[in-house]
């Protein structure tokens, strides 16, 4: 899954289908992401010593990364995005529309050098 906090991405179905949102949480092990403002619901909380008012409290609840796509910081279009390992070694994230990189995605490795 390359799609990390703080990315924009481009929602492509349900009832948020095209809105696009910054990356609030990613969950690599159930393959989900919370995007700002996206699947909103209202949760509805009894009183409590933090919260004494109780009442209805809206919140963003996780959707399948499958479902968006990460908006290109380059072109803003959204694309789908791959992997490539730089001359230097650094593993790079890229959009595959434009091909522009998309940040990196670990430090610089001898081994990953080509000869
Ligand atoms: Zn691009």
């Amino acid at each position: 899954m390359l799609i990390r906090t703080n990315d924009t991405v481009k929602v492509l179905i349900g009832d948020d289908e095209g809105t696009r949102g910054r990356v609030l949480s990613v969950d690599r092990a159930a393959g989900k992401v919370i995007v700002e403002g996206v699947n909103r619901v209202y949760k509805h909380v009894r009183r409590s010593q933090r919260n004494p008012q109780g009442g209805r409290l809206s919140k963003e609840m996780p959707i399948f990364a499958s479902n968006v796509l990460v908006v290109c910081e380059k072109c803003q279009a959204p694309a789908r995005m791959g992997v490539r390992f730089l001359d230097d070694g650094t593993k790079e994230r890229y959009c595959k529309k434009c091909g522009a990189g998309n940040g990196s995605l670990g430090p610089p490795k001898a081994r990953r050098v080509k000869a």
